[in-house]
């Protein structure tokens, strides 16, 4: 959450700066700010609401200058306002400063700095950094050795940049719990969030690390620990992602680019990592030797969101398919409660961005148990990615839409690779481990000719446009897509859903069915297909209109039901890859609809960096 982005170079820095705060708006955007310098002085400008909003602000004389920091906030402290808005000032309006994360100890800091004389203007944790840096201005000339001690100081998470009219072509960025990556063009030096800010200008970036403190200037970088000031060892890595990949390529929202997206999502993801003859999986990155395999007796799976839902796929998948009992945890429960696990546990996190705030706590609390923790991510360089003893990218590419599609389905088939390699070292035959890879090469086809119906699920979206509220529910394997799927409609329509498994129906839910209550059932014919079909029935017995999501085969449930979206057959373990896309069409559709913003949800933003 939060998007900042910082220049020094020979350009002019607003619109650099205005472009990458654009391409980082999923991460935040109840309010923005830029800095620039100018002739004399830093000008500064903020506005609530989104980055449009400023820009139009901008006077025709806005600073020129070739430096600058910028942020789009998601507001922790302090209401989304103009003046909560970042950059914040220091009294004597020299220092700027921009941040993501939480300061937690900022009501002492704040006391003690008002008492030192400080005044400040804004109800953010992140003001006092600007005043704890101008105090140890004074005893200090270095911009640099200023934010550095300030910053030993504090306690909480921060990917900050920081500026000084008195320190002019260098800007000083750090990072303790917040994702903060530089950027390194030809005479010109960038810090942003994430990668997505700096596509366009350059794919030469450097990962500092939690504890680091960096110097930019024109011609050159540095990075520290903020600790002992010793000098860090830093790598230039180039990034993968092209800048084309992060645009909307002629589709009216990223959400829908992205579930499109999907075929060769999933083809990427498996890419090179099936042999087929053999029924195999190859996973480079696991780092488990065959013998270390064999001795897992239990998996734990950790993440929030929907990559905890794609976590909760893995648990059914894996105990389904190699018999080992798997636990999945939401991380931000996880890392407050006592953590058992054994000698012979295998621990995952899942994150799509690698930057999820509870997920990294709970990877780090179980390294701290000293276990190793494997993870499943989508951002090379990310923390999760940098960690973990090892793991598996999901190579969706950048994925901009709030609420994630693309990713979902690509964590689940690499969970499917991992079960099929796993297995086949285990007990898993030959035939097993070819009848499930052919299965996974034929998904993408399968969801191509999902996706040809998108015009179809808007008709039906259409019927349910005015609903407040649905009920979803799934068994088994589609159990945690009816999770998933009341997840997306709650996060992009604002509908009201809750998603059950259809068997604990009759313990509660069904009191609320009537006939303005709709039920959604996601009902393909597998092994439980006869159960959910009794659940149904009960609901119809209320007079709840019902949706259903089943087999191209079934002629016996479209009957049945007010509406029914058809999808094809596949082995039973891989039917959430199918079954989960026309629940993602639906909530699109239904957003649209009703007029939301699709890929700026209310009170949402991407990539949960704070706690
Ligand atoms: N705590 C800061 C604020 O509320 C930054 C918020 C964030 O990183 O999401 O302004």
């Amino acid at each position: 959450m939060c998007g900042i982005v910082a220049y020094v170079g020979e350009k002019k820095a607003t619109p650099i700066l205005i472009d990458g705060l654009k391409r980082l708006e999923y991460r935040g955007y109840d309010s923005a700010g830029i800095a620039v310098f100018g002739k004399e002085k830093i000008e500064c400008e903020k506005k609530k609401g989104r980055i449009r909003v400023l820009e139009d602000s901008l006077s025709v004389d806005y600073p020129e200058g070739n430096a600058g920091i910028a942020h789009t906030r998601w507001a922790t402290h302090g209401a989304p306002s103009d003046l909560n808005a970042h950059p914040h000032w220091d009294c004597n309006k020299k220092i700027l400063i921009v941040h993501n994360g939480i300061i937690e100890n900022y009501i002492d800091l704040r006391k003690k700095l008002k008492k030192a004389g400080h005044a400040f203007n804004t109800e953010t944790d992140t003001e006092i950094l600007a005043h704890l840096i101008e105090e140890h201005l004074k005893n200090e000339k270095s911009l640099f050795e200023a934010v550095r001690k300030a910053l030993n100081e504090v306690h909480g998470t921060y990917g900050i940049a920081v500026m000084s009219e008195e320190h002019p072509g260098e800007i000083i960025g750090a990072k303790n719990g917040s994702p903060l990556i530089i950027g390194i063009g030809d005479d010109e030096h960038f810090i942003a969030s994430d990668v997505s800010a700096l596509l366009p200008y350059t794919r030469r970036v450097v990962y500092p690390r939690d504890g680091e403190i960096i110097r930019i200037t024109k011609d050159a970088f540095e990075v520290r620990s903020i600790k002992s000031k010793e000098e860090a060892t830093s790598k230039v890595e180039k990034v993968e992602w092209s800048s084309d990949m992060a645009t909307k390529k002629g589709y009216p929202h990223f959400m829908l680019k992205e579930i499109f997206e999907q075929p060769l999502v999933i083809r990427n993801a498996i890419a090179g990592r099936i042999i087929p003859e053999e029924g195999l999986a190859h996973l480079g990155g696991l780092n488990y030797t065959v013998k270390e395999l064999l001795q897992v007796d239990r998996i734990m799976i950790c993440a929030m969101g929907t990559a905890y839902y794609a976590g909760l796929v893995g648990k059914y998948m894996i105990e389904e398919l190699l018999g080992i009992p798997v636990d999945i945890e939401n991380a931000s429960e996880f890392r407050y409660k006592r953590i058992i696990l054994g000698k012979n546990t295998m621990s995952f996190v899942i994150s799509q961005s690698g930057e999820t705030a509870d997920t990294i706590a709970a990877l780090r609390e179980i390294k701290r148990k000293g276990h190793r923790v494997l993870g499943v991510s989508n951002v090379a360089g990310s923390t999760i990615a940098r960690d973990t003893d090892g793991g598996i990218f999901v190579h969706a590419g950048p994925e901009i839409g709030v609420a994630s599609t693309k990713a979902f389905v690509a964590q689940i088939a690499v969970l499917v690779l991992f079960a099929v390699k796993m297995g086949r070292h285990r007990d898993m035959t030959v035939e097993q481990g070819k009848e499930i890879t052919e299965a996974l090469v034929k998904i993408p086809a399968q969801i191509e000719s999902i996706l040809e119906k998108s015009d179809e699920i808007k008709k039906i979206a259409e019927k349910y446009k005015d609903v407040e509220d649905f009920l979803y529910m799934g068994r088994k394997f589609n159990f945690p897509i009816a999770l998933e799927g009341a997840l997306k409609l709650k996060e992009i329509s604002y509908i009201h859903a809750e998603g059950y498994p259809a068997g604990e129906m009759k313990h509660g839910p069904i009191a609320l069915i009537d006939k303005t209550f709709p039920a959604l059932f996601v009902a393909p014919k597998d092994s439980v297909y006869d159960k959910t079909i009794n659940n149904i029935q009960e609901i119809k017995a209320r007079e709840g209109d019902v949706l259903a999501i089943g087999s191209e085969s079934d002629t016996e449930l479209p009957k049945m039901v007010e509406d029914f979206i058809a999808v094809p057959e596949t082995i039973e373990v891989l039917e959430p890859l199918l079954t989960v896309i026309p629940l993602q069409l639906l909530s699109y559709h239904l957003a649209v609809l009703r007029e939301c913003d699709v890929d700026k949800p209310r009170n949402l933003a991407k990539s949960v960096t704070v706690e």
